[in-house]
């Protein structure tokens, strides 16, 4: 990339702008320090693998030859862009992170997406919910023969005694091989214990919300 000898080639992590010195490390240190969907995806081809926060320009540069497979996540959600200097220079606004405030539990959580802030919202509001704690605990599991921890979003405990543990993810990150792994894991741990586990895509999200809007009312409304 760089011909000048003064300008040494790095290989700067795309999401939190650490400088390696061989690619092995660049990829050992995004794969096991950011999150897969979020911060980056996987090239899909098995000699490849890299990791990538956009697949199609990937290809472009990497494999013009080849196609581009038409399954799996194309892109990485989270893009922080970093400037040469290893400033983080902005975040895409859609994708919101910060502290909400819960008036239920008397603490902040934070969140890590647009989604997160309405399941805690909804949280506070919904009558039925007593208690929930946000990333309450690690689960350990297994992925790529590896044992990994595993800390899912919410702990919620109900009037009616039953908990619930949830996972807030968007549909098109649940059928990655690594959630898969981490979720089998959680639903045991849970089952042991008597909860729920609950992977909370934009769907159930969705539930959620007509559910607290509508829970003090006699008889369920259609609206949307
Ligand atoms: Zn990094
Ligand atoms: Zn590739």
């Amino acid at each position: 990339m760089f011909n000048t000898p003064k300008n040494i080639r790095k290989f700067q992590c795309f999401v939190c702008a650490r400088q390696f010195e061989s690619f092995e490390e660049f990829v050992s240190h995004i794969v096991e320090t950011h999150e897969e969907g979020t911060d980056y995806v996987l090239c899909p081809l098995e000699r490849c693998k890299a990791p990538v926060r956009d697949v199609r320009s990937h290809f472009k540069v990497k494999h013009p030859t080849e196609k581009l497979p038409q399954k799996g996540m194309l892109k990485a959600t989270v893009w922080r862009d970093v400037t040469p200097k290893g400033k983080i220079k902005k975040r895409k606004p859609k994708f919101r992170e910060g502290w909400h405030h819960s008036t239920k539990m008397e603490k902040n959580f934070y969140y890590r997406s647009g989604y997160e802030k309405t399941v805690y919202e909804c949280f506070d509001s919904w009558h039925e919910v007593l208690a929930y704690e946000a990333e309450p605990f690690q689960i350990p599991y297994i992925h790529e023969g590896q044992c990994h921890q595993y800390t899912p979003d919410v702990f919620i405990a109900f009037i009616d005694g039953h908990k619930e543990v949830w996972e807030v993810k968007p549909a098109n990150q649940t059928l990655l091989e690594k959630n898969q792994n981490k979720w089998f894991s959680a639903k045991q741990a849970c089952e042991a214990r008597g909860w729920e586990f609950v992977v909370a895509t934009e769907q159930v999200i969705q539930k959620l919300k007509k559910k607290v809007k509508n829970q003090f009312l006699d008889s369920p409304s259609e609206e949307t």
